[in-house]
């Protein structure tokens, strides 16, 4: 597979006819798509299927992008993982060679009759990218005091570690009962 043009979509077939469609399902790559402590690894297959529709002045590209992020858990820093499957609904511009750079970035631009869909890939998956994973949401994380991992194991710090202080508050509390 070519990597590099692994999210062209040629749609000569359906630009001059609004209204038609062509249904499309590509696979490819992308490095550095990253966030907190986050990611998609450059070798992880990120797929993106759908319908695109010719309409007045562009192309309507509607879909799914699907993809596994990894990460490292914000509790217990043991390594995190899961899947992205977000719908997508945009609108690339079609936009003539010598029209120069647009001021309006909110849209995806294309020349000719070929659609480069990676930075919508590319955006779509950075906004889903969790930015303080969890391993799991009931992940109960290290202990602070000796750093055992309390989903894997108990420690007794909550018992023996208590500032001496405390005896003193806890005599008065007993005196009180
Ligand atoms: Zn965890
Ligand atoms: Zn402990």
């Amino acid at each position: 597979m070519n990597t590099k043009h692994a999210f062209s979509l040629g749609v000569t077939h359906i630009s001059k006819d609004p209204g038609s469609t062509l249904s499309f399902d590509l696979v490819g790559y992308i490095d550095d798509l990253k966030v907190g402590s986050s990611y998609v690894g450059r070798n992880t297959e990120i797929e993106v299927s759908g319908i695109a529709e010719a309409v007045h002045g562009g192309i309507l590209i509607s879909g799914h992008i699907v993809t596994s992020w990894g990460g490292e858990c914000r509790r217990c820093l043991e390594d995190a993982s899961g899947r992205i499957d977000v719908s997508v609904r945009e609108l690339f511009e079609r936009q003539d060679k010598d029209s120069g750079p647009s001021l309006d970035t909110d849209t995806y631009r294309y020349v000719g009759e070929v659609l480069d869909l990676r930075d919508m890939v590319k955006d779509q998956v950075l906004l889903e990218l969790p930015i303080a994973p969890l391993c799991k949401t009931e992940c109960r994380g290290l202990c602070v005091h000796c750093g055992v991992n309390l989903n894997q194991a108990q420690c007794d710090c909550e018992l023996s570690i208590r500032d001496p202080r405390w005896n003193v508050l806890d005599a008065l509390l007993d005196k009180d009962r």
